[in-house]
């Protein structure tokens, strides 16, 4: 939790960055408590899915909007398909066009609050404190195997002239190692790509389950592009261990059951604001 602080506002909780806010941009991931959607009640689920009304969650997003103080900005969203797929936010045309197929979103223009939606999955936000540029990315351990935060630095230095050395990066509220237990395939995926999986794998059972670190998966390959270790901040919370707070889709039986989904958003705060 070193760097990042709860903030209350209109009976909404919200994570922030500290330094990442304090190089100037605006960012915060959401709880679960505070909205109106039926998850159970008064969930502030922000995403759409098919056991939630749209209505609900465009007044979620509203609420959580004005919390966050980012009125007026245009939230902008991905169809998120657990891919390695990037894409660019060019201008105010792209930022209102419909969300297409991808984890992860980048820009560099003040109207846009690019924004990663998560319930377990780890949300990373990215900000360029040199150029302005900054993105939001959806990894869980499909995406991270592909290596979804790697791909982005890259994007961000072909579109932004971003240079790893200058992001600050925040990782937000995720399933921990603690309790994230995948099957032996999906270990097994990890170590054909990654010399270092060792690292990222404990609690291995006989039958080949095994606990994933996503964090560190992902700082690793932050710390591989170029980004400074010193400037990648994990929240450390844990969406299953901490489910009082945030939506969990595997405690809560999400193959089952209607579970909310949290959200995290990055973008720049105005310079004349
Ligand atoms: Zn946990």
């Amino acid at each position: 939790m070193n760097n990042f602080t709860f903030r209350n506002q209109n009976g909404l909780q919200f994570l922030v960055c500290d330094p990442m806010e304090k190089i100037g941009f605006i960012n915060a991931f959401s709880t679960r408590m505070g909205g109106v959607s039926p998850l159970p009640a008064e969930s502030l689920s922000l995403g759409n899915f098919s056991q939630d009304e749209r209505e609900n969650v465009i007044e979620n997003r509203r609420r959580f909007l004005e919390a966050i103080g980012a009125m007026g900005r245009q939230l902008v969203t991905a169809r998120q398909i657990h891919s390695a797929d990037v894409r660019s936010i060019r201008d105010g045309h792209d930022a209102t066009a419909e969300p297409t197929e991808c984890d992860a979103l980048t820009a560099n223009i003040d109207s846009a609050l690019l924004a990663v939606q998560t319930a377990d999955c780890l949300p990373v936000l990215l900000a360029d404190r040199r150029t302005g540029a900054f993105a939001a990315v959806h990894a869980g351990w499909r995406g991270t195997l592909a290596g979804i935060v790697a791909r982005t630095v890259e994007r961000m230095q072909l579109s932004y002239d971003t240079a790893p050395v200058d992001l600050l990066v925040a990782l937000g509220p995720a399933i921990g190692a603690c309790c994230f237990e995948v099957g032996p395939e999906v270990i097994s995926q990890f170590i054909d790509r990654y010399k270092y999986t060792g690292q990222l794998v404990s609690k291995q059972k006989p039958d080949g389950k095994a606990h994933l670190d996503l964090n560190l998966a992902n700082t690793r390959q932050l710390a591989d592009c170029g980004v400074n270790p010193e400037n990648i901040f994990d929240c450390g919370l844990c969406t299953v261990c901490r489910n009082d707070l945030f939506f969990s889709y595997r405690f809560e039986r999400g193959a089952q059951n209607p579970v909310g989904r949290l959200m995290g958003v990055i973008g720049q705060i105005a310079k004349n604001s």
